[in-house]
């Protein structure tokens, strides 16, 4: 829906562009082009971070009755689940903490309680980053937006491509309200609607900690068989909530 927005908003200044053409009217043709051309970028960028084609995007039915199916039963598998003490003790004894933000920790408004965590984590001498997924979230740059508003510094808040060699040698990753961003099936089942999707490879690093409320999926309907793995904890709660009592925990 956002990258059919996204086109429309397009479409609007290639409107005004060829309106200005009819007028002889530079400045509307040149800000219908500006308008035209920043809603293409953005369409094209946002389809490529789904690796799905603009006309897939337009006419598929992305989270649809195919995510569903795809999502199989999972009543019968076990899920380690901890709290903010477990999360705590675990990141504490860590060297290495990658922090995975996703579209519940901005509904959550998490992340100024998220960047005081990292703070006690890096004053505890651990390594902190954060990993931004290109379509983390509900619109580009998302999370980015969010983190620059809680004064993350820029250095410590890493791209896809910039840091997902690097989970092997990651002791934790700390996924916050993200879940197909993190999805395996992106890899390995080609029937799934988010197969090709480019992930954050968090199940490669040696625990995953997942934050979210429920084993509901994500925005593709899609079930995540990361958090039934032997080195996945589910801390289920709120992540803004979870965030002030791990501090506290920490504290
Ligand atoms: P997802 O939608 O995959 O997952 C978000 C998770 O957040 C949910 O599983 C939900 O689980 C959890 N959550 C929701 N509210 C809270 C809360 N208050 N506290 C804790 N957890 C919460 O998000 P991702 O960021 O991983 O992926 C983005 C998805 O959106 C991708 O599929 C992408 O293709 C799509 N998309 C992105 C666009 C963009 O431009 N960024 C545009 C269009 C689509 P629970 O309910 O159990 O808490």
């Amino acid at each position: 829906m956002p990258v059919v927005v996204s086109m429309l908003n397009s479409y609007s200044g290639w409107a005004a562009c060829g309106i200005g053409f009819t007028l002889s009217n530079n400045l509307l043709i040149i800000t219908g082009a500006l308008v035209g051309a920043s809603g293409a970028i953005l369409s094209y960028i946002m389809s490529k971070g789904m690796n799905r084609s603009i006309i897939s995007v337009v006419l598929g039915g992305f989270g649809g009755e195919q995510a569903a199916s795809a999502s199989g039963d999972n009543s019968d598998k076990i899920v380690k689940q901890g709290n903010a003490e477990d999360a705590a003790y675990i990141m504490k004894n860590a060297d290495s903490v990658i922090i995975v933000p996703g579209y519940g920790m901005a509904v959550a408004q998490a992340q100024h309680a998220l960047r005081e965590m990292g703070d006690i984590l890096k004053k505890e001498g651990i390594n902190v980053r954060y990993a931004i997924h290109p379509v983390a979230g509900r619109m580009p740059g998302h999370m980015n937006v969010l983190l620059a508003e809680a004064n993350v510094p820029y250095e410590e808040v890493l791209e896809l491509d910039e840091i997902n060699h690097d989970f092997p040698m990651t002791e934790v990753s700390f996924v916050i309200g993200a879940n197909d961003v993190t999805n395996p099936a992106a890899k390995t089942d080609e029937s799934s609607p988010i197969y090709g999707m480019p992930i954050l490879d968090v199940e490669r690093s040696q625990t995953v900690l997942f934050v979210k409320r429920s084993m509901a999926t994500g925005y593709s309907g899609v079930d995540n068989e990361l958090f039934y793995r032997d080195n996945t904890t589910m801390l289920f709660g709120d992540a803004k909530k979870m965030c002030e009592d791990i501090v506290k925990s920490l504290a």
